[in-house]
């Protein structure tokens, strides 16, 4: 197969590293990679030459790929048939129009043999990390208890709204750091995870329950519930890391603006759930917003702040996604009759019909 791995706009990202474009090599793919692709997440041209891979610049790369890598939708000018692997479909009618089969990742079903490929896992756990470390270093005091001849300092205090992927790594990385750790989700199973890492869970006695590890729009009486509890917890809170969301759905607003005003001056509030909408009322995408001495800050892509292990991440993700297709379309060459629960829940478009 012929591979061409694109450069991302506006993304720090790539979705190819040299390491994975030799496995590629080495499979007997030819590789070709955009000039400059890697330079921002920190690989350079020379790195991917040594892999075996070749530099070409963007137009003639798509215009001779059997398959096209990225990790954000791209319209470039493709080949009719054109595999494209890529992490969403955001036009599906020019995947249409230019005839792609497209595979599109943040389609994965949450199930553990999908681990291996899962793209949106991989990058929320970098995401949750360097969400607490960038409240680290926003937050105008320590994280952990400190005892010194002039006195103690106390540990500071985190909230984590959401505890799926994002939300167990950023309770990780400040328990590392030495915060007291508290946490809420709407989903049974997050509590023993929270406890797990020694947070503390916060209940929310409303009722409503939700098993499994997808999310779903909670009752009114459950809002309600979970706003009273937030009232009374946000005022000791020293940094908040909001990652609430609901798969397919604007994210659920949590922290209303007037809640903001409860918090103690120089707190500091993270919104990962900033591109879906955010989880507190005032957050603007890229922006830090200071209300009463709060800051909330929204980050539309965390990920640019840690672009070398989310793109090796993320290539690995691809090269196992890439393993099984490639594996399966030996056996059944006509993609749509694959009978894979992966590919199947991946597959958008083949040769432009919309499958899926
Ligand atoms: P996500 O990014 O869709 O949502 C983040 C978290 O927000 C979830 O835990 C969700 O329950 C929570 N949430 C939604 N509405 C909320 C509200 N109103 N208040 C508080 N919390 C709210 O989810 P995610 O991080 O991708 O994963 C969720 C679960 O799925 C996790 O348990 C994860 O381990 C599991 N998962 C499994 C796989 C797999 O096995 N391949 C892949 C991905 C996720």
């Amino acid at each position: 197969m012929k591979i061409f791995v694109v450069s991302e706009k506006n993304d720090n990202r790539v979705a190819v590293t040299p390491d994975i474009a030799k496995k590629f090599v080495d499979l007997e793919h030819e590789v070709h990679v955009a000039v400059d692709a890697g330079m921002n997440a920190g690989f350079s041209n020379v790195e991917y030459e040594k892999a075996g891979a070749m530099l070409c610049p963007a137009d003639s790369g798509v215009k001779n790929a059997d398959v096209v890598f990225s990790i954000n939708f791209q319209k470039l000018q493709y080949e009719p048939g054109t595999i494209l692997i890529t992490s969403q479909v955001i036009d599906l009618t020019f995947c249409e129009e230019q005839k792609l089969t497209v595979l599109a990742l943040d389609r994965m079903p949450r199930t553990t043999r999908a681990q291996y490929m899962d793209i949106l896992s991989s990058q929320a756990s970098l995401a949750g990390y360097k969400a607490m470390i960038e409240a680290s270093h926003e937050i105008n005091r320590a994280i952990p208890l400190m005892m010194t001849t002039a006195g103690t300092i106390p540990a500071a205090r985190v909230l984590v709204i959401g505890a799926g992927v994002a939300g167990l790594q950023a309770i990780a990385t400040a328990k590392r750091l030495g915060a007291v750790v508290s946490a809420f989700d709407v989903r049974t199973s997050a509590k023993e995870q929270v406890q797990s890492l020694g947070a503390k869970f916060i209940e929310v006695d409303a009722g409503e329950k939700i098993d499994g590890v997808y999310a779903k729009e909670m009752s009114e009486e459950y809002k309600k519930a979970q706003e009273k509890r937030l009232r009374e917890i946000l005022p000791s809170q020293d940094i908040v890391i909001t990652t609430a969301q609901i798969p397919g759905k604007k994210a659920p607003l949590i922290i209303k603006a007037d809640m903001i005003e409860t918090m103690k001056q120089g707190a500091v509030v993270i919104d990962l759930a900033a591109k879906s909408g955010g989880n507190c009322e005032i957050t603007v995408s890229d922006k830090v917003v200071e209300k009463n001495g709060v800051k909330v800050i929204g980050f539309e892509n965390i990920l640019n702040l840690i672009p070398y292990d989310a793109s090796k991440l993320y290539a690995k993700n691809i090269f196992a996604f890439f393993e099984l297709l490639m594996s399966k379309m030996k056996i059944q060459p006509d993609i749509t009759r694959i009978d894979d629960d992966i590919l199947k829940a991946t597959l958008v478009t083949h040769n432009g019909s919309k499958v899926n």
